[in-house]
């Protein structure tokens, strides 16, 4: 048994920890749990636990359900919400075959595969995600339009403001976890959060994320309210955006920087991003994989300019440009290891581990192919005409989740980055989503059509 297990079962008994929840994540990115005794834990982390996997989406196919969860120790926490004696913990697994080879299925070992090659590469990748989502007075199950708990706005600090409690609560519980914030604030529409994440290696990110929304999520409840991660959640309003700021490292050294060079963005730093913008298109169910999520990408709301409502939906890049799919923020002078890039199509409703193993692979395919980075754009893109933009090369993002899925489906990349069953496993969920949506009659058409004609 090696250190970090004895110090879990150490920690067990000091504690008074009587069940142990072992966490995973299905390929739609729902947070997942199996709860063992302590007695058994010693067994769990020898063997792993064996479990029926034919009911967790996108696992296995039926006669193929034995999977085994393996805990990782590094990963173990009390759950600050069930600390009292007798307390409840967890730990995040990795998922494994019968013959204890690591499960095509498990999204942690896309992510773990995709860090393997950047490795090779000689590269850490580091991330640090703004995390934005609404709270609810509740959530409506029927269809019908939620209400926002509170009413304030960008960054307003006001006297019972829901919005404060609930983050002076929730930044404390994480801590507890051992999660950093960095940062956060009221954002821009009635009822939006974002909390920042220090940066930390992007399958500590992952998991984070994972860890973030079940405790945002119990805050609120807590606090007799809801929390949603959905993209888009209102028409009028911005939606909720996980923008991530990406960094390559070579060891202590950022990738990115290079001094004296425009922006101190290195030669590596501009072929990542001029991947990250040439296999847009086709990473894009991943990293907004909802019906929903084209809502927030091309709705109207997200124009706004000045008051965080500002979404991307033109693949290009740019300085201090909050219109441009990708930005390279302003430079921290001073800090050597400051630059990064900020990837702001990610949407809240994403597969962490998926979303961060594509962008990864487009980057690298970046660098490694030496993609040619295009002129940035310094204007407000989505001022321009269709034409001007054309004349640029600037691209739209895809439309909705039909376009996503198409140009999924041809792309390589995706493909070799997902593997092939959960390639084949997403594309098929997914297309099912977009049928069941296109063949629905929506209160949009009924409210325009119906009256008159
Ligand atoms: N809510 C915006 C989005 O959907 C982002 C606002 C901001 O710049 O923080 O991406
Ligand atoms: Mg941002
Ligand atoms: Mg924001």
């Amino acid at each position: 048994m090696d250190k970090q297990q004895e110090f879990v079962l150490r920690t067990l008994e000091e504690r008074d920890i009587r069940f142990v929840r072992l966490w995973f994540t299905d390929v739609l990115g729902f947070l997942k749990s199996v709860a063992v005794a302590p007695a058994e834990l010693e067994q769990a982390f020898d063997e792993g636990m064996g479990f029926d996997g034919s009911a967790i989406e996108g696992f296995a196919r039926v006669y193929e359900s034995d999977m085994i969860a393996k805990p990782d120790p590094g990963t173990f926490q009390i759950l600050p919400w069930r600390a009292e004696a007798p307390g409840t913990a967890r730990m995040f697994c990795d998922i494994l075959m019968p013959d204890g080879s690591p499960s095509y299925a498990d999204p942690r070992y896309v992510l773990k595969r995709a860090l393997a090659k950047a490795s090779d590469l000689g590269f850490t990748f580091y991330t640090h995600p703004e995390i934005e989502f609404y709270l609810l007075k509740e959530k409506p199950v029927d269809g019908t339009r939620p209400v926002p708990a509170d009413s304030s706005g960008y960054f307003d600090h006001t006297p019972q403001n829901v919005g404060m409690d609930f983050r002076r609560q929730a930044i404390t519980m994480l801590e507890s976890m051992g999660i950093s914030v960095e940062f956060s604030h009221h954002e821009g529409a009635p009822g939006q959060q974002e909390i920042d994440l220090r940066y930390a290696d992007a399958l500590s990110t992952a998991d984070n994320i994972m860890t973030f929304r079940l405790v945002m999520k119990q805050v609120a409840l807590e606090q007799g309210v809801q929390a949603t991660f959905m993209p888009k959640p209102f028409s009028e309003y911005p939606g909720s955006g996980m923008h991530t700021h990406l960094s390559l490292f070579e060891g202590d050294r950022n990738a990115f920087y290079e001094s004296g060079a425009e922006y101190q963005l290195s030669k590596v730093g501009r072929s990542f991003i001029a991947g990250l913008l040439k296999h847009a298109g086709e990473i894009s169910a991943v990293t907004n994989q909802w019906v929903n999520s084209y809502k927030r990408i091309w709705g109207g709301a997200n124009r706004t300019a000045g008051e965080g409502g500002e979404s991307p939906s033109y693949i290009c890049w740019g300085h201090n440009n909050r219109s441009a799919l990708v930005r390279v923020p302003m430079y921290k002078p001073g800090k050597t290891g400051s630059t990064r890039v900020e990837m702001r199509s990610l949407d809240s409703g994403a597969n962490p581990y998926l979303a961060y193993a594509v962008l990864l692979a487009a980057g690298l395919k970046g660098i490694e192919e030496d993609y040619e980075l295009p002129a940035g754009a310094d204007d407000d893109v989505w001022a321009l005409s269709d034409a001007e933009r054309r004349a640029m090369g600037i691209e739209p993002l895809p439309q909705n989740l039909g376009e996503a899925i198409s140009a999924m489906e041809r792309s390589e990349l995706v493909a070799q980055t997902l593997g092939e069953h959960v390639f084949d496993f997403f594309l098929r969920n997914k297309k099912q989503e977009w049928e069941e949506y296109r063949s629905e009659v929506t209160a949009f058409e009924l409210r325009k059509s119906l009256p008159v004609l």
